[in-house]
């Protein structure tokens, strides 16, 4: 929006400094005064050399003696500094040539670091140096240390924040009478404070951010947030959706076929999605329910709401395994109910791919089922209704949104209806994912036995294999075996999958085993699936495709090999792919001795609990929101202040004043919004 900013014309805002600035996304004025410090050093004092304190950052200063680059294991730039008291060597085991011809013998330099005792007596590597006048003033505050990029010094980008902090208007976006009973104190204040704490400030509450000033900023940071959420809502239910009155036509003889009754969640997010397909504006749900908790059929039922009103479905899922189970289950289903389904993906023969699209474009098509081939230019709907997204975590919102464009201008756009295993925890509910509704399928079918899970050290492997072989012999038990995650090299990981088949078939020469991997043709892929879902094979070596949705409810044993390099919320959806039938089924998680402490307190949890929840948990505290985000993160700003477990009565302050501001004072959150968003308001589209 505000690509006029005055910053372009201040001296300093170079086109190479813009560049780097815009790295950071600092791309006006306001963005720099909002760049808050990392932390701050204390530069008030100067120590002699010989006085300086060992256990800190510390200011020394002094004249340039020797300077050389010298070739120690890898080349360096070494000097040597003198004052009064002592000496120090510095060393710059990186150095750019423009800074070696700086470093001049004779001339004065104040350097910012850690003494340490190296090899030739004190010594300081890579400190910040500045070369100084003999008695060039100290500063009189902290010195703040900034986040940055390459090639953008802490010196320089300082002077651009107090540039910014000068010319930039630091007027508060929310009047005093709200942050009163907040107990907030006023924007400007803050700001400076956090950028400028003066002399004898004390520093803890603000390396913690515990601090009133970092609240303050923190507060806004997620108002804003929620602001965008609430917008992005508003912005969505304002276009229209086609209404998709419940005739109960298809589904009616479909409940009447299925072997089993469907759960009272299932029931429940049924009953919840009927409601919403019924109105004019497009449903935004989340469908969540641990592995196993039957999400498929509640999408059909979805699916068929749309069908009786002749609209189409598309369907979609993050893999080729997947779509093509889910075509199955609906094909099995709804087939003998006269509903067209077809299927899609990108590993299809050209003409059949045409065909395909021929027949979702004439409409004939009514439910399209298939991998990211859907979101292709080329296929265009008749008359879509309603977009089921499986796993919708692994797709981005840029695809998501590719498809929602799909919808006929003449319907309005597409309802979606959302599924995910992985379980949000409550403050991410709270703020990413706020403009969602949500139904918890919290219950699993009937006559399920709790998977028992096991951890097993891997010098047992061969009494394992025995173990799992008589299984199958004497009680037609089926089994999963799980190859090791090899992330850095896929080729390897085929290879450990093949070696490993190679050792079952050896060891257990009279059980059918199979081997599924991500190289083999979609085709195969799906015979060798099929193969294990029809018991002619007992034992089923694979690699992580497996991991998402595959059903095969006869399968009740499962090994995982080398567990502990898998993380948590991977090895509950791997687990979840036994323990669907009504036979007892293990889980046994091999691993490689010795385990870290860290790895054991993981598998240890994973062998306590069967609770998605608490898996979930337990991984966002152990690597953060990142990976449960997804495909959110291009969508809603991420937050950089704002810690969501530690500032969550910030959260639920924010979560309670943005609706009211945004109906009481609509031009205070606009203003909040381009505080903090401006030129990056774009991406509020999404
Ligand atoms: P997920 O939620 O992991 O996608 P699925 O939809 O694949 O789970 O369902 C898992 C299995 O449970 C499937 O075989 C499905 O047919 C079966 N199933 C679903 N609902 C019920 C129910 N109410 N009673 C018994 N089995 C069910
Ligand atoms: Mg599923």
């Amino acid at each position: 929006m505000s690509t006029t900013d005055p910053f372009l014309k201040l001296p300093g805002f170079t086109a190479s400094v813009r560049d780097k600035l815009a790295k950071l996304n600092l791309l006006r004025l306001a963005d720099l005064t909002l760049h808050l410090p990392l932390r701050y050093e204390d530069e008030t004092q100067c120590y002699p050399i010989h006085d300086a304190p060992h256990d800190r950052v510390v200011v020394v200063e002094g004249v340039i003696r020797k300077s050389e680059v010298q070739i120690r294991q890898r080349r360096q730039l070494v000097a040597e500094v003198r004052d009064d008291s002592g000496r120090l060597m510095v060393r710059f085991l990186n150095f750019y040539p423009a800074q070696q011809k700086q470093w001049q013998i004779g001339k004065r330099v104040r350097l910012t670091g850690e003494v340490r005792t190296g090899f030739y007596g004190p010594e300081m590597v890579h400190p910040k140096a500045r070369f100084v006048e003999a008695g060039a003033p100290l500063p009189e505050g902290y010195t703040p240390v900034y986040p940055t990029t390459q090639g953008l010094g802490q010196d320089t980008l300082k002077r651009l924040v107090e540039l910014a902090l000068k010319h930039s208007p630091l007027t508060d976006t929310l009047p005093a009478s709200l942050l009163q009973p907040l107990q907030l104190p006023a924007l400007e204040a803050s700001l400076r404070l956090l950028h400028q704490p003066p002399p004898g400030t004390d520093l803890r509450p603000l390396l913690q951010r515990h601090h009133p000033a970092w609240q303050r900023l923190k507060f806004d940071e997620l108002l804003a947030q929620q602001l965008t959420l609430l917008t992005n809502r508003a912005r969505r239910r304002a276009i229209p959706a086609p209404v998709l009155p419940s005739q109960g036509r298809l589904s009616g003889p479909l409940l009447a076929r299925l072997p089993f009754q469907l759960t009272g969640a299932q029931q429940r997010a049924v009953d919840v999605i009927s409601q919403d397909l019924q109105r004019p504006v497009p449903m935004q749900r989340l469908l969540q329910g641990d592995v196993g908790s039957g999400k498929t059929i509640v999408a059909a039922l979805a699916a068929l709401q749309a069908v009786e009103n002749g609209m189409q479905v598309a369907f979609m899922a993050p893999t080729e395994l997947l779509a093509e189970q889910h075509y199955r289950k609906l094909d099995e289903w709804l087939t003998p109910l006269g509903v067209r389904i077809g299927w899609l993906t990108g590993s299809q023969k050209k003409k059949v791919r045409e065909a395909m699209q021929a027949e979702i474009a004439s409409g004939e098509i009514q439910i399209a089922v298939g991998t990211h081939a859907l979101f292709q230019d080329s296929v265009q709907f008749a008359n879509l209704a309603l977009l089921l997204v499986d796993e919708q975590h692994r797709f981005g919102v840029a695809q998501r949104l590719q498809l929602r464009s799909k919808g006929v201008a003449s319907s309005g756009a597409p309802h979606q209806l959302m599924m995910s295993a992985t379980p949000i925890p409550r403050t991410l509910a709270m703020s990413y994912f706020a403009d969602l509704d949500v139904s918890v399928i919290d219950e699993l079918p009937p006559g399920r036995t709790p998977i028992v899970t096991t951890l097993l050290d891997n010098r047992k492997r061969e009494a394992l294999v025995a173990r799992v072989g008589e299984a199958c012999r004497s009680q037609q038990a089926q089994a999963y075996w799980v190859c090791p995650l090899i992330e850095e090299s896929e080729a390897l990981q085929l290879q450990t999958a093949v070696a490993t088949h190679q050792e079952l078939s050896t060891v257990l020469p009279d059980l059918r085993i199979g081997l599924v991997h991500g190289k083999l043709s979609a085709a195969d892929k799906q015979a060798v699936m099929l193969a294990f879902k029809e018991h002619q094979l007992d034992i089923l070596v694979a690699t992580t495709v497996i991991e998402v949705g595959v059903d095969v409810p006869n399968a009740s044993l499962m090994v995982i090999d080398h567990a502990e390099r898998m993380g948590l919320a991977q090895l509950h959806q791997l687990r979840g792919r036994v323990g669907r039938g009504s036979k007892a089924s293990y889980c046994t998680l091999l691993y490689q001795a010795p385990l870290g402490e860290l790895a054991s307190a993981r598998l240890d949890l994973m062998r306590r609990s069967t609770d998605g929840f608490e898996i979930a948990r337990e991984d966002l505290r152990l690597r953060g929101p990142g990976e449960l985000l997804g495909s959110r993160q291009s969508g809603v700003p991420l937050l950089c202040f704002a810690d969501l477990e530690q500032d969550m009565d910030l959260l639920e302050a924010a979560r309670n004043l943005a609706p009211r501001l945004l109906r009481e004072l609509p031009d205070v959150a606009a203003d909040h919004l381009e505080r903090w968003l401006g030129s990056r308001s774009g991406l509020l589209d999404a």
